[in-house]
């Protein structure tokens, strides 16, 4: 039977594709894309001819007897999705855990992804990191969602959207105090800034430039280590109170 391919697309710069991730999009018998239209300026612009299908979050479950019956009948399938690495909070991650149960050949094409390409010029430790998606909605849950994660000595990434970011900045601000951070907004696209600072100075920063709320965004944030911090979250509340008490 033939193979899924799991394709990476660029995150921005349409330049970004790999050679064999154009080779793979035109030799395949079909491509399944989060939004074929989305896709199809990707198409055009590498000459890439081969038919598409939709496959998001709302179809994948039903498409999935669909592409096994292609791949059992010898086509080779690429799946992509609007922007990135497929399956990195996006669609796919269904399909390939029942081909994978049902012995089917998964393989992956790799390329960008905001993750990574955002850790790569923080600055920030990368020894060790952990993802955590897109941060809550609600100032509450968001507040919770950081809470929960103060005493994790890794870097921290998370995705955040323009509408939310200063918010979502004040709450880390509020519950996890001034730690260094780094926004990376529009990678590899022609707004790419990186801003790596303090909490509290970021937020000024963005709040002096109006431009610097727009886009898309990956939120890094060091974790609790002692060399960061010097003390644990619930050693420094305890100060803190301890300090409040002193004439
Ligand atoms: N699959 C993608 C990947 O591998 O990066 C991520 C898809 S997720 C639905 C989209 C989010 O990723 C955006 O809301 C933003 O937080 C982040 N993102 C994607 N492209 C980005 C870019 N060029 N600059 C900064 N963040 C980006």
């Amino acid at each position: 039977s033939g193979i899924l391919y799991v394709v990476a697309t660029p995150i921005g710069n349409i330049d970004d594709m790999s050679y064999r991730a154009v080779t793979t999009l035109q030799q395949v018998n079909l491509i399944c894309a989060e939004d074929t239209r989305h896709s199809q300026r990707l198409m055009e612009h590498y000459a890439i001819k081969t038919p598409m299908m939709s496959l998001h979050e709302h179809n994948e479950q039903s498409r999935i007897q669909q592409i096994m019956d292609r791949l059992e009948s010898g086509d080779s399938i690429a799946l992509i999705s609007d922007a990135g690495t497929p399956l990195i909070s996006d669609p796919g991650f269904k399909l390939v855990r029942e081909l994978r149960d049902k012995g089917y050949k998964v393989s992956p094409i790799p390329g960008p992804s905001a993750i990574v390409t955002a850790l790569s010029v923080a600055g920030l430790a990368t020894d060790s990191f952990s993802f955590w998606g897109f941060l809550p909605a609600k100032s509450s849950a968001r507040k919770a969602r950081y809470s929960e994660l103060a005493e994790h000595s890794e870097t921290l990434v998370f995705y955040e959207s323009s509408h939310r970011i200063v918010d979502s900045l004040k709450d880390l601000l509020e519950v996890l105090g001034d730690r260094t951070i780094a926004v990376a907004r529009e990678l590899t696209k022609n707004f790419e800034t990186i801003i790596s600072s303090e909490t509290s100075k970021v937020i000024e920063m963005m709040l002096a430039d109006s431009n610097q709320q727009k886009g898309e965004f990956v939120l890094i944030i060091s974790g609790n280590t002692p060399s960061e911090k010097g003390l644990s979250v619930e050693a420094k509340n305890v100060m803190g109170s301890l300090l409040s008490e002193l004439p």
